[in-house]
């Protein structure tokens, strides 16, 4: 898509200033806000830039942790080269399985004239599951929604912030969220903007590790934690006790709190115990108005 039809996807979707929640208004060359004039354009990314002026300001110590820095680094990378753990067919089977799981449903519920919006796109791979014409991929990273761009030329990229999302209220009718909310310190936050703008009967899918549960804990202890303390010399539970700050239960509790339903399904074995599985998909629902 050019630029200038990105910038009526944008509008048509329902986008918003990030920094007032003003309208924002096509004029030459950018979109402007109509209150506050903050002008919103593609960089030579092709990647628009919603990151809030007032960048928050709280930087936890524990962030600070040299283990964690070094993974942060090395994370980037990897979503910009395809994660190395997808190399094995055997282990892509697992570590996709949401992204092929929700890519279905979603597939068949959204129309042809309707809109996705992703929350942590990453490098897109949900995209790689279905052709879908109308996408809209929201991350913190500037560097993975380039490579997003690349490979899926037709989507569109936004580069947010994570807390505040830059939509109006009630506007998103589909809206996805794969392997994200684990991540996300301001949990609540998040979840009362993902609430805000979904419409009344729009639907929020979700994949979450069974972070928390013994499956996953050994995992890591026998799997992935020796395999990154060899390749990169970092401690993997370090890194994970705050990489996945929200354990399942956290953020299953976060969901009940903000949605009137909340379906899930544990994977592989469909029995709901973290211990013996490795993941939840499902979707939440607004309370519809009577
Ligand atoms: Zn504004």
């Amino acid at each position: 898509m050019s630029e200038e039809e990105e910038k009526d996807f944008l509008i048509r979707t329902g986008i918003n200033c990030i920094d007032c929640g003003g309208a924002l208004k096509k004029a030459p060359n950018c979109l402007k806000c109509n209150k506050c004039k903050r002008k919103y354009s593609r960089n030579k990314l092709k990647v628009w830039d919603f990151t809030p002026k007032q960048k928050p300001a709280i930087y936890l110590d524990f962030y600070k942790n040299e283990d964690y820095q070094k993974w942060t680094k090395v994370f980037e990378e990897q979503e910009i080269y395809d994660w190395s753990i997808y190399n094995s067919k055997f282990k892509r089977v697992f570590s996709k399985a949401g992204h092929r799981i929700l890519g279905r449903r979603i597939k068949r519920s959204i129309k042809d004239d309707e809109t996705l919006v992703e929350i942590g796109a990453g490098g897109g791979a949900l995209l790689d599951e279905f052709k879908i014409n109308n996408y809209l991929g929201l991350d913190t990273s500037m560097k993975v929604l380039a490579v997003l761009k690349k490979r899926h030329p037709n989507a569109t990229a936004i580069c947010v912030s994570g807390r505040k999302l830059p939509f109006q209220s009630s506007s998103i009718i589909h809206l996805v969220s794969l392997h994200t909310l684990e991540h996300i310190y301001h949990l609540a936050e998040h979840l009362q903007e993902v609430k805000r703008i979904l419409k009344q009967n729009g639907k929020f899918y979700f994949v979450i590790p069974t972070e928390g549960g013994w499956a996953f804990y050994l995992g890591r202890l026998l799997f992935t934690g020796p395999h990154v303390r060899r390749k990169y010399k970092i401690n993997a539970h370090e890194v994970m006790a705050r990489e996945h700050i929200n354990d399942a239960r956290r953020v299953l509790k976060f969901l009940r709190f903000y949605f009137s339903s909340v379906k899930k399904t544990f994977w592989p074995i469909s029995i709901p115990i973290l211990s013996i599985n490795v993941m939840i998909y499902g979707f939440c629902k607004n309370k519809k108005e009577t």
